[in-house]
């Protein structure tokens, strides 16, 4: 019998192998989607559900315009419930200081007609009744919204299954093969299989995957935490953050809610080998990053002196990377929701849970043909911010993997701009 050949493989049931997979079947490409462990197991089914313009790198802002779009049809288009809500997003500035950054960014904003708008401090805590401390004012964008990252992550998935991609659970992707510089397939633990192009969606994975190929890509990745709230009655539909924390009410009335800006970075290998591209945000960010020694350490360590293989091990043991949450930082931002909204103080933490972040040093995705390999694509380095703008990369990757003609410009995304001369540009996300 003579094996299958796809048109595409995609490595990753993360939001951006599924959104991918989805909108490559849709333009008629026979796909194959791998997933080592289960669909949204990572980080596309643990983030907050923030579907937001407001804040972004304005680099990102006319992809996540047109994703907003994409959003309001989504439950249709998928046929799904999201729980796709758009009730706004806000920041609250606890300082001047922290209100001025807002207004600069505003004026990205402005180039492209957002809705965003400075709110004053009397404005901001009208919309959320109750809320405790003192205010500078605060960034406002009612055309953001929130969704359930599972639900949307497995029905991208299920409607590509509809439009008749394979997907394989369970199914660790070992090595991509080639021959004479082009992708002609991969070998999987349950075999190998044949693709003509192979789109790596990995998360946390790929730069080490993509090692195996000698392809380098700056990439680390740190763990966050969040909690759920048992439910309450209905509060409010906005997504809030404020320095300490973030929190959105799920349609159930439980509350996400989580550390505005903490985040533990593991020492390992990767870490030295990326320091020099990651510098200028490990100073930025010192104050948030807590440097940790763990069993992440020893694992980077194993890869360093293993190679290839000892990823495979890895992968195949830990098959959904499910990091401990740091308790510490879900007592605190626990503690800082009931400080901030004092009417919560009868609920309870129902749950926690992490997931390791990853990102590239100037904090946007890389959407593009990996150089050196023809038919080899990656969708990566969402930087704690993919969930919302996925739907648009996946679609934008299926172009550019079916005709190379995405319909909007890429090139700040492009794979290359990590070897270029130039120093990386951090575009100003707040
Ligand atoms: C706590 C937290 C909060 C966040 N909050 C938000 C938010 O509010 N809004 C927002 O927009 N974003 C948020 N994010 C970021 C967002 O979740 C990610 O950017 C996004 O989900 C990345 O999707 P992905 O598909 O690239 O990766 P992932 O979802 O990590 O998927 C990658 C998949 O690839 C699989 N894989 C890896 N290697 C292999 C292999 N060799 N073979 C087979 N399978 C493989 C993995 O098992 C994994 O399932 C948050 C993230 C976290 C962790």
């Amino acid at each position: 019998m003579t094996q299958q050949t796809y048109d595409v493989a995609v490595i990753g049931g993360g939001i951006a192998g599924c959104a991918s997979a989805y909108y490559l079947a849709r333009r008629g490409l026979s796909v194959i989607l791998l997933e080592k462990g289960e669909i949204a197991g990572e980080q596309s089914g643990r983030n907050w559900g923030f579907v937001r313009q407001q804040g972004r790198d304005p680099r990102e802002i006319p992809l996540m315009i047109e994703c907003n779009r994409m959003w309001r049809e989504l439950s249709k288009e998928l046929e799904a419930d999201l729980e796709w809500r758009q009730g706004g997003l806000i920041y609250l500035a606890e300082n001047e200081e922290r209100l001025a950054g807002y207004a600069a960014w505003l004026e990205h904003a402005r180039d492209y007609q957002l809705d965003s708008r400075l709110l004053s401090a009397s404005q901001a805590t009208a919309m959320l009744p109750g809320v405790t401390g003192t205010w500078a004012g605060a960034i406002h964008t009612p055309s953001d919204g929130q969704a359930d990252p599972v639900k949307t992550t497995r029905a991208f998935a299920a409607a590509a299954q509809r439009q008749g991609v394979e997907v394989r659970t369970g199914c660790t992707v070992e090595e991509i093969l080639t021959a004479g510089g082009a992708v002609s397939g991969l070998r999987t633990e349950q075999g190998e299989i044949r693709a003509g192009k192979v789109m790596v969606a990995a998360g946390a994975w790929t730069s080490r995957f993509l090692r195996g190929l000698r392809v380098e890509l700056p990439q680390l990745y740190v763990k966050a935490t969040v909690l759920r709230t048992n439910r309450a009655p209905e509060y409010s539909q906005l997504g809030v953050w404020c320095n300490h924390i973030g929190f959105r009410q799920r349609r159930d009335g439980s509350f996400n809610v989580a550390p505005g800006r903490a985040a533990d970075l593991y020492i390992m290998p990767d870490c030295l080998r990326y320091l020099r591209d990651f510098w200028p945000s490990f100073k930025a960010q010192s104050g948030d990053i807590k440097f940790l020694v763990g069993r992440e350490t020893w694992d980077g360590l194993g890869i360093m002196l293993g190679g290839q293989k000892a990823l495979t091990r890895q992968m195949k043991r830990k098959r959904v990377l499910d990091p401990k949450p740091n308790a510490r930082a879900v007592r605190r931002a626990f503690a800082e929701f009931k400080k901030l909204l004092p009417a919560m103080a009868n609920l309870h933490v129902e749950q926690s849970w992490a997931g390791m972040i990853e990102a590239t040093p100037d904090e946007i995705p890389v959407l593009d043909a990996v150089p050196g390999y023809e038919g080899l694509y990656v969708a990566t380095g969402f930087s704690g911010h993919g969930f919302g703008i996925g739907p648009i990369a996946g679609r934008l990757m299926a172009e550019t993997i079916a005709d190379a003609r995405p319909s909007l410009d890429l090139t700040a995304f492009r794979f290359k701009r990590f070897a270029e001369a130039a120093p990386l540009a951090h575009g100003g996300a707040v």
